[in-house]
């Protein structure tokens, strides 16, 4: 079947918990994994008479986003009432920016092409509550409604419809995930609810307008965002071709069926009749705030990690690995600068770091499920362990034995090195020991070097290697061997 007559035309809003310890308007504790209405007061749930009071971390937050976006950030900003009924809302309005939100035209880079998605916009709501099911006997089917989420900040960053596949709907939102992570706004945990994806999706042919617009609701991972917009291109395509038409719907995200399934027909923005929140004055961040925290933005991930590879000489794809999180680039950065207090140079120093950290430290965390900021091997011990490495303290083998240590024990690696006799032994007249005894104990090896077969050494190296219990210096070995066979 010819399906794909149609291209897509993508457009992603995030939303964003900012990484503040109290709620948007109160002083409620935004604690994941609290107890069920444990973190609730007279605001958050909406009681009469209460005053919201703005949280200025969760603004500033939000400013510092828009600028690290290349947003302008409004001189004039206005929240206002969202109005619609659902349970897990006990104002029956959620405060959020209609007109004039907080920032403003920014764009993300993608990495891979250098594209540009643009931002429309970005700012500041408040989060519902969670309403939990009960199962069970028909007398005992009931809701319960968990208000501990109710009025948490989130950001919604709303991207222009720039994005034309599903792989780059997973670049932009993997990008925009590093950035919010490098200027610590938000955790950006799919699992804990902190970062979620919402899309407008079309579909039409090449030079053709804009078709109808679906939203799909609930991707909550970058798989299911990447699985339901190829399953709604294809839907969509299919509807098409077959002559029929698009509807303006909101379609929720099965994970369980690996399906889009229609949830209502959508809405329409004077639908939730908008007007200015009357308990919140309009805001005004001055110019010399906004100044100030453009000032304290750190490097963001895209010139970090052109610096990484103009400065070390790294590929771009070690330069890539290396820069997607903050505190790893840190920790790379912190390991080179230890090496050369160590008397390496920095570019010498900067390839051993690298895959010592790309092949073997990932390679433990991952398995143990481990954040950077827990490793075991400190940026100090692991260049202590290139050191060692580097002027012939050890072999190679040796040192993957002592980083292994290092990871279970987190000792240092020259105190690893010296309680286990580690030491490569480097001395030729002890090396020499070993070698005549490996030449008599292997013949056929001798033989068949000594017929032209080069390859034959290695059995006898080996043998070496193994009296030695991987401690003798390789390069000594093989120049004995040949000196002596
Ligand atoms: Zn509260």
């Amino acid at each position: 079947m010819n399906t794909l007559n149609y291209k897509p035309t993508i457009g992603l809003e995030v939303h964003v918990q900012v990484k503040t310890v109290s709620k948007l308007f109160c002083g409620c504790s935004t604690e994941f994994g609290a107890e069920p209405n444990h973190n609730i007061c007279a605001v958050c749930t909406g009681q009469p008479g209460v005053l919201p009071v703005m949280n200025k971390k969760a603004v500033e937050f939000t400013i510092r986003t828009g600028l690290a976006l290349g947003c302008s950030i409004s001189e004039h900003s206005v929240f206002a009432r969202k109005q619609y009924f659902y349970p897990d809302l006990p104002k029956n309005y959620q405060v959020s920016q209609y007109e004039l939100p907080l920032c403003i035209k920014g764009s993300v880079t993608l990495p891979s092409t250098g594209k540009r998605i643009g931002i429309t916009r970005v700012h500041l709501e408040e989060d519902a509550g969670k309403l939990l099911h009960a199962i069970g006997a028909r007398e005992l089917e009931y809701s319960l409604v968990d208000l501990n989420r109710t009025g948490i900040g989130l950001m919604e960053i709303v991207s222009e419809p720039d994005i034309t596949s599903a792989d780059e709907a997973v670049e932009y939102l993997t990008t925009l995930k590093s950035i919010l992570r490098y200027i610590d706004v938000s955790d950006c945990d799919m699992e804990k609810g902190t970062l979620r994806c919402d899309a407008n999706i079309s579909i039409a042919k090449p030079g053709d307008e804009l078709g109808t617009k679906v939203e799909i609701k609930n991707m909550n991972s970058f798989k299911s965002l990447h699985t339901a917009l190829l399953y709604e291109i294809v839907r969509q395509n299919e509807t098409l071709s077959s002559g029929g038409k698009i509807i303006q719907e909101t379609r929720l995200w099965d994970t369980d069926i690996n399906e889009t399934k229609s949830m209502r027909s959508k809405e329409f923005a004077h639908d939730y009749r908008y007007f200015p929140e009357p308990d919140l004055v309009p805001f005004k961040p001055s110019r010399e705030w906004v100044t100030e925290i453009k000032t304290s933005l750190p490097e963001l991930p895209l010139a970090r990690k052109s610096r990484f590879v103009k400065e070390y000489g790294l590929n771009d794809y070690d330069a890539g690995v290396l820069t997607a999180e903050k505190a790893l680039a840190d920790y790379f950065e912190e390991t080179v600068t230890s090496c050369v207090k160590l008397g390496l140079n920095n570019n010498d120093a900067a390839k051993p770091v690298t895959n010592w950290i790309t092949t073997d430290l990932l390679g433990y965390l991952n398995t143990n499920k481990k954040d950077i900021s827990l490793s075991p091997v400190t940026a100090v011990n692991l260049a202590g362990l290139i050191k060692l490495l580097t002027d012939g303290t050890i072999s190679g083998k040796i040192a993957k034995t002592v980083f292994t240590e290092m990871c279970n024990t987190g000792g240092k690696p020259e105190d690893i090195v010296k309680s286990k006799g580690l030491v490569q032994i480097s001395d030729e007249s002890a090396i020499l020991k070993l070698v005549i005894e490996a030449i008599n104990e292997n013949p056929k090896a001798v033989a068949e070097f000594k017929a032209g077969k080069e390859r034959a050494v290695f059995a006898i190296v080996g043998a070496v290697m193994k009296k030695s219990q991987g401690k003798a210096n390789p390069a000594v070995v093989n120049k004995l061997i040949k000196e002596n066979i």
